[in-house]
């Protein structure tokens, strides 16, 4: 066993009080890519603080004085395996390595596996799916060893569930996932790609493999599968089992992918039978010169679409009504009141994203002064976490991240030009914040659909509930549409939390830095949020222990990239992953079996 310091906490740490325009970079799963600019402050920043604590209640000035400087987000060591024929620098810094890697998830791509919103399922259907047997084809050529020695089993025809047996059945397994689909390519940005978007083209010059699916997520897919080729040919035994869990819808919604997978898991192993999860997340970011942050996903939001139908009387248009307001004129009105009252920013204690601010304020000296206090400051007075929350939700790509979003996707009504409209409906797209819920979401819908049925005189319905009686103008209606998710349940910073956060770190210094000068890098591991979800939302009653994460160096161009044009990955980004997935099998197998 060896376990490398990296590096003491706080040593080299330049804390600087006064910056001018600064900006950082946060790089949040597949969506969030922020450039924070602050302002020259460094003539007042001393009056505004007089300024500031005049107006502030003496009892937060109390409690400002109780702040102290003890970092809360504490930088960990790395841990490394002693397997005897472990390598991980042969992944990083070999050329021949990483061009292989790159060939293999290059071959990936050029198997076109997008797919659209409504697939059908695969049982009635194979046609549809017919690039996904292409390139389960391709799977067994690019990783025999795999195909060799791993069983594999097809669930719903085409899941792939791969088993490498452990020598300990007393074990929980540790189960990796990735998606086979990618999302469709916009036939009208064709002829905006540098390289075809099924090219799969790899440039040996700049690293770069071209192409949809690059970074989400073929990427992890092939990784997982190139990490196990990897310790099968240095002659590994795992203690505890590996399992690979592959859906292939997870661009439409997993159910005939995730669903079935973790079902057939559910059932063959029980609930609360996996050590831990791994997902597609994002990986780690460069804020500042010596200053790294990796952010695994610990929880999601949750989801609910809310429709909204307006029912009433119909007629000739050149008679409308009384008040002036057809039916599509008052769901209008709903909608405008929705839009135009919002949802407030939270404080959840169990939304991540403090801990990652935190970590942020601790140790990137370029952060913007007055974000940085309101962040360090936001526990001890309620007048910075308002502040910092004004802050947070005056930024397009923070506002989501800590509170509910809705956005109305969907409305119809009307069939002519000269009648008037018997009904319309809409539907509003909810992202529940971690500290909401379903239920939450639908009565806040419900409590603004009331103003507008008294207002206009119209009954309501919740489901199938009555809220208010049938008016003579008709009824509004407000319904659950389709599948809702509760907000994730948040994975816990535990033992099996503490593996995979110091593995994080072992690939980093020992894999991403290795060749290079590591002694002032800062390097945080810190939990995110995100306003998406993932496949892993079908299993939840499998460990509590799930991670997305994907141990890549994401950068502001790849961000972009994502479910847009000119997807594409760097080499030893994508060795990145490779390296972390392989730390992760030997570390668990050798300090938790
Ligand atoms: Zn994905």
């Amino acid at each position: 066993m060896s376990v490398l310091e990296k590096p003491a906490h706080g040593k080299g740490i330049k804390k600087q009080s006064v910056v001018k325009y600064v900006s950082i970079v946060l790089t949040v799963l597949f969506t969030s890519i922020l450039f924070f600019k602050g302002k020259d402050n460094s003539k007042s920043s001393l009056t505004k603080k007089f300024n500031e604590y005049g107006s502030k209640s003496l009892s937060d000035r109390l409690k400002d004085f109780t702040y102290t400087e003890e970092s809360k987000c504490p930088l960990s060591e790395a841990l490394t395996p002693s397997f005897e024929n472990y390598d991980l620098k042969n992944i990083f810094v070999n050329e021949t390595f990483i061009d292989l890697a790159a060939e293999k998830l290059s071959g990936a791509i050029k198997v076109n596996t997008s797919i659209g919103d409504n697939t059908p399922s695969p049982k009635d259907d194979i046609n549809y799916w017919a690039k996904f047997l292409e390139f389960h084809e391709y799977l067994e050529e690019a990783f025999p060893l795999v195909h060799e020695k791993l069983e594999l089993e097809k669930i719903n025809e085409l899941g792939l569930l791969y088993k490498w047996e452990g020598t300990n059945s007393d074990l929980k397994p540790i189960v990796f996932m990735a998606h086979q689909d990618v999302v469709l390519v916009n036939e009208n940005t064709l002829d905006q790609w540098t390289y075809p978007a099924f090219s799969g083209h790899y440039d040996k010059e700049t690293h770069l493999i071209w192409g949809r699916g690059a970074i989400d997520c073929k990427n992890l897919l092939i990784a997982e599968l190139h990490a196990l080729e990897i310790l099968l040919e240095q002659g590994f035994v795992p203690t505890r089992s590996v399992y690979l869990s592959l859906g292939f819808d997870e661009e439409s919604s997993g159910v005939h992918g995730a669903a079935y997978l973790s079902k057939h898991l559910t059932d063959t192993l029980g609930p609360d039978s996996i050590y831990s999860i791994i997902d597609e997340g994002p990986g780690f970011t460069q804020l500042s010169e010596n200053f790294y942050i990796a952010a695994p996903i610990l929880n999601e939001k949750g989801r609910i679409d809310v429709k909204i139908s307006v029912e009433g009387n119909g007629g000739h248009s050149s008679s409308p009504p009384m008040n002036g307001h057809t039916n599509i004129g008052i769901l209008a009105k709903a909608i405008s009141l929705m839009e135009d009252t919002g949802f407030e920013p939270e404080y959840s204690e169990k939304n991540s994203i403090w801990q990652f601010l935190q970590c942020i304020a601790e140790y990137d000296d370029k952060l913007d002064p007055e974000f940085k206090e309101a962040i360090v400051k936001r526990e001890v007075s309620p007048y910075y976490k308002n502040k910092l929350l004004s802050i947070l939700n005056s930024q397009k790509e923070f506002k989501d991240l800590i509170k509910t979003s809705q956005a109305f996707d969907i409305i119809s009504g009307g069939v002519k030009a000269n009648a008037l409209p018997e009904d319309a409906f809409a539907i509003v797209n909810h992202r529940i914040d971690v500290g909401s819920s379903v239920k939450k979401v639908l009565e806040r819908d419900l409590s603004l659909a009331k103003v507008i049925a008294k207002t206009y005189n119209y009954g309501l319905i919740l489901e199938d509930k009555e809220i208010l009686p049938k008016t003579d103008n008709g009824i509004i209606k407000v319904e659950t549409f389709g599948h809702s998710i509760e907000p994730a349940p948040i994975s816990p910073q535990n033992e099996v939390y503490d593996i995979f956060q110091k593995t994080i770190y072992n690939t980093f210094f020992n894999g991403f830095l290795s060749e290079k000068e590591s002694d002032d890098i800062i390097f945080a591991v810190s939990p995110n949020t995100v306003t998406v979800n993932t496949d892993t939302l079908y299993y939840w009653n499998l460990t509590s222990n799930i991670y997305r994460f994907q141990c890549i160096k994401f950068s502001v161009e790849s961000m972009k990239s994502i479910h847009s044009v000119n997807e594409a990955v760097d080499a030893r980004d994508h060795a990145s992953t490779i390296g972390f997935i392989y730390d992760y099998i030997l570390n668990v197998n050798e300090y938790d079996s």
